[in-house]
Formats: C-alpha cells, sequence, structure tokens
C-alpha cells in the first residue's frame, strides 16, 4: 500500500483532488483510487472526504476500468487467503440480501458434502434484509468469529466453514460499509459490486455463485438493475480468473415461510431433510447445482440438481450440518431437537380481513416487521432477539377466507408486536383474481453471456 500522508509515495495525490474530479464525471486512475482505499483504511484520509466521493461515486457512477480499481483496492486492504492446501474446488455462493433468505445456511453443509470446499465468509443483516451470521448465532453456542486458522481447521475436518469477516479480511470495506450504511450510498452497483467482490475474492475461492435479488423486498427493485449488478459482478470475477454465474431470483415476495433468525434455522433443518417451503428447497437445489457444476463435480447443472437432491434425500447433506455446528462451537442437537433453539415468549396471529387470493405481499415492509420485532438491528449498536420474527401461512396465489391467518408473529415486546402487526396487515393484498405467476429464477447471467 503507498502511504497517502506522504505525498512523494503517494505521487502528490490530493484527496479533494480526487473528490472534484469524481464530482465531475471524470474518470480516476488507479493510483487515485488507491489513495483513497489505502488512506481511509489507514485513518489518515477522514470520513467526511470520503462520504464526499462516495455521494460523487454514487450520483455519477464508475467505469469498468474504476470499479476494477476500487475491488482491487479494497480486496488488497486485507489478507488474501491462500487455499490451495485443499486439493478440492472451493466454492461459495454470495446473495445481494432479501427476507427470509437463508439458502447458505443449506448450501454450506450441502455442496460440502458433495465433496467440494465451502468457505462461507458472511454478514449480518443490513436494512430490512436478513443476515446469515445473525441466523447461526440463533443456534446456542454457535461461534461465527474463529479465527482464519480455526476458519481452516474446520474446513479441513468438515468441508465447510461459516465465518464472519475478520479483521485481515478486506477491512476497507467494513469501514467503507459502515460508512455507506449512513450516508445513503449504500445502492451504488458499483460500490455493491466492489464491497461484495472484494470480500468474496479474498476468501481464496476458485469460482462463485451470485443470488442476484430483483424485487419489493431487494436492493434491486428492476430486473434492469439487478442484471446491471450480476452483469458487473460476473464481469470482476472473471477478470480476477473466478468462475462465475449469477442467477436473478425474485424477491417480491419472502423466500419460505419464516423471517426471523432461529425460526429461520429450524426451517433450513426441515430443507436438509427432504422437506421444507418448495420455494426455499428448489432455490437450494438450482444454486447447489450450480456450486456444483462450477466446482467441476458435475459435467451439468441438471447433475448438479439430482447430486444435490441425493445428499439431501442420504441424509448426508444433515449430517454435515450437524458436524460443522459442532465444530463451531454450537448444539448441534437442535438438529435433531429443533424446540431447543430460542423460542419467543408470545404468538399472535394475523388475519385475512376479506376472503380471496393473496395478489402481493409487500416484501420490504416484512422485512421492516421483523426489524421492528427485534430479529434485525434498527441502530448498529442494536443486539438482535434470536427468537422474533413471523411465520407466513399464505403466499402470493394462495387462497384465503376472511378471518384465516395470513401470518404469525413470534415476539417478546407487546409494543413491538403492535408495530410489526400494523405494518403486516398493511403489507397483504387481496383480490378476486389470482396474480400472474413469476418464476423463482428470473434469469441466469453465466461466464458466456458476458
Ligand atoms: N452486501 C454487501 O456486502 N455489500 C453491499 O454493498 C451490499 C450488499
Amino acid at each position: 500500500m503507498s502511504d497517502p500522508a506522504d505525498p512523494a509515495a503517494a505521487g502528490a495525490i490530493r484527496t479533494a483532488d480526487v473528490i472534484r474530479r469524481k464530482r465531475d464525471g471524470q474518470e480516476l486512475s488507479r493510483a487515485e483510487i488507491a489513495h483513497l482505499v489505502d488512506g481511509y483504511t489507514r485513518g489518515q484520509i477522514p470520513d467526511y472526504q470520503v462520504s464526499a466521493w462516495l455521494m460523487a461515486a454514487l450520483l455519477r457512477g464508475l467505469t469498468r476500468a474504476e470499479t476494477a480499481a476500487l475491488t482491487d483496492a479494497m480486496l488488497h486492504s486485507g489478507q488474501v487467503l491462500d487455499l490451495s492446501e485443499f486439493p478440492a474446488a472451493k466454492v461459495d455462493k454470495h446473495s445481494t440480501g432479501g427476507v427470509g433468505d437463508k439458502t447458505s445456511l443449506v448450501l454450506a453443509p450441502l455442496v460440502a458434502a458433495g465433496g467440494l470446499v465451502v468457505p462461507m465468509i458472511s454478514g449480518r443483516g443490513l436494512g430490512h434484509t436478513g443476515g446469515t451470521l445473525d441466523k447461526l448465532e440463533a443456534i446456542p453456542g454457535f461461534r461465527v468469529d474463529l479465527s482464519i486458522a480455526r476458519f481452516r481447521e474446520v474446513m479441513r475436518a468438515c468441508g465447510c466453514a461459516m465465518i464472519g469477516q475478520t479483521a485481515e479480511i478486506a477491512p476497507a470495506d467494513r469501514k467503507l460499509y459502515a460508512l455507506r450504511d449512513v450516508t445513503g450510498t449504500v445502492e451504488s452497483p458499483f460500490l455493491i459490486c466492489a464491497s461484495i467482490m472484494s470480500k468474496k475474492l479474498a476468501e481464496g475461492i476458485d469460482a462463485l455463485v451470485l443470488d442476484v435479488k430483483v424485487g419489493s423486498g431487494a436492493f434491486m427493485k428492476t430486473d434492469d438493475d439487478a442484471a446491471f449488478l450480476a452483469q458487473l459482478m460476473v464481469e470482476t470475477g472473471r477478470r480476477m480468473g473466478k468462475k462465475m454465474v449469477a442467477l436473478i431470483t425474485d424477491m417480491s415476495q419472502p423466500l419460505g415461510l419464516c423471517v426471523g433468525n432461529a425460526l429461520e434455522v429450524d426451517e433450513c433443518i426441515g430443507v436438509l431433510r427432504g422437506g421444507g417451503p418448495a420455494d426455499l428447497r428448489d432455490l437450494c437445489l438450482e444454486l447447489a447445482a450450480w456450486m456444483f457444476q462450477l466446482g467441476g463435480r458435475v459435467a451439468s447443472v441438471d447433475e448438479g440438481r439430482q447430486l444435490a437432491s441425493q445428499l439431501i434425500r442420504s441424509g448426508q447433506a444433515l449430517d454435515r450440518f450437524r458436524q460443522m455446528i459442532e465444530l463451531q462451537g454450537g448444539d448441534a442437537k437442535i438438529v435433531d431437537d429443533p424446540s431447543r433453539l430460542p423460542r419467543a415468549k408470545h404468538t399472535l396471529a394475523i388475519s385475512a380481513p376479506k376472503t380471496g387470493c393473496v395478489s402481493s405481499i409487500e416484501c420490504e415492509a416484512v422485512g421492516i416487521a421483523s426489524v421492528v420485532l427485534g430479529a434485525g438491528r434498527e441502530r448498529k449498536e442494536d443486539s438482535v432477539d434470536p427468537a422474533v420474527g413471523l411465520v407466513l401461512h399464505k403466499k402470493v396465489g394462495d387462497r384465503v377466507s376472511a378471518g384465516q391467518p395470513l401470518c404469525t408473529l413470534h415476539y417478546n415486546s407487546n409494543a413491538r408486536a403492535e408495530h410489526a402487526k400494523r405494518l403486516l396487515e398493511d403489507s397483504f393484498r387481496i383480490a378476486e383474481q389470482s396474480p400472474r405467476a413469476v418464476s423463482l429464477v428470473r434469469r441466469i447471467i453465466s461466464e458466456s453471456a458476458s
């Protein structure tokens, strides 16, 4: 890293000039971007200058070369893992975030049971979306803060490990992400691409399957925006020599039936047992199939689907989940007895006001309702309540009679439940007609597509 405090080493780059040039829509050089990222990571460039630059980048956009330079600078702000000790292909999946989006908990053990290595470094809930780490921590005792050495040991023992971003991995993203979260600069495809790809490329993977969510519960609300982000990330990964595919998948309603940390763990156990809601199960099989195909475990995605189904049917995927939980300090008995998971003290059903067909569910509002209940964070320093959340009884296209429950809240605070109830009552639309069905996987952007 160049030292931005030393004008000679930094090539006399001035931070104010970098901000001004981006503000005016000019293309920044690699050195200018590295100056900004390195200086900020080391605490030598203050928040206010980086905030100004982020806003300029959000409004003006970045070129492909700038996006590549930003990703590189963020990736090399920390350690890049070398997992060459593992002979099998190293494959991961990353989702851009949604409501009830819990596939990682199924995929890591499932794909490891198929013989690939899954080094998964995940995040916490963000805004109205849930986070893998918060879900894992609903398992009593489960540790997501493993050292890199222990992360390797767990992978050696069971083929997968799931941890949070450590101080060593892409520290620039940790700082930049926190700043973006409070400066209205999250929703830039270029910044999202650099943020996600810098973390994922630091994992030492060979291949990455991206689940780019689109719809009212996703950060990308339109198909075009989701496709643009997907293409950008696929290109970025390919340029770094990784096998890449992006599935653009529906987030116009929650995935599965459960939203909330312990409830979602329970639902994942259901999928690993061969059950669970159809949309969640199908998406897990699809993502696993692509992971197997990119990792060279199977010749086709079809074969990948068959392998994934067989690993679930045989109980191997569930065994792997049990093993991973134990290795990461968690109570593995929850797999056979989910009643050991944290449970909320109270439940409250929300009923349909009329008879008809559920025509839409305002997905972001459902996510916000779960945050209000305490399943996510209103502020960065908040802690989450692992037990609370909600269970949907009706999804889009289902018929419902007046008075039948649409969903059930699981809560520990009356005031929070009242607020969440209001949000949820407004979230379900009931109409005479069934809505047009949307497919779960809207589009696939593969290596050859870019
Ligand atoms: N997830 C990330 O890790 N980074 C982003 O910028 C958005 C979603």
